[in-house]
């Protein structure tokens, strides 16, 4: 639930106050609302917040910068698992092999669409 309100005519207002008076436009975003975070006067404030933020550069946000990389190779790995096992598959005539085998292929497609799931939750977020 947001406390703060204001509309999006209202922030752009205030940010561009803010540039003026000698503010700095960061790459970095709210936590709060996803606003980008500005440097006044050394202090990092969000202007739709209207408060200071304190930006932690932890392994947390490190962490979720780091996760669409993450998972970008974490799918190169699954589809070059599948592409292998899918051949494997081709080859096989034992019937509990077989099977196995597609068990792995099928859990390998549901990390895909896993990852797939997180990656849009990410866009969704921020
Ligand atoms: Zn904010």
């Amino acid at each position: 639930m947001r406390v703060v309100a204001l509309s999006r005519d209202d922030v752009v207002k205030r940010m561009s106050e803010v540039l003026k008076a000698g503010g700095k436009m960061l790459a970095q975003t709210c936590p709060a609302c996803g606003n980008p975070l500005f440097e006044i006067r050394g202090e990092l404030r969000c202007v739709a917040c209207d408060k200071p933020v304190v930006v932690v550069r932890d392994q947390a946000e490190s962490g979720r910068a780091l996760l669409p990389i993450v998972l970008t190779s974490l799918e190169g790995v699954v589809v070059g698992k599948i592409d292998e096992l899918t051949g494997r598959l081709a080859e096989s005539v034992d019937l509990s092999e077989i099977e196995e085998t597609a068990r792995t292929i099928d859990s390998l497609l549901s990390v895909l669409r896993k990852s797939e799931e997180i990656r849009l939750a990410i866009k969704q977020t921020g």
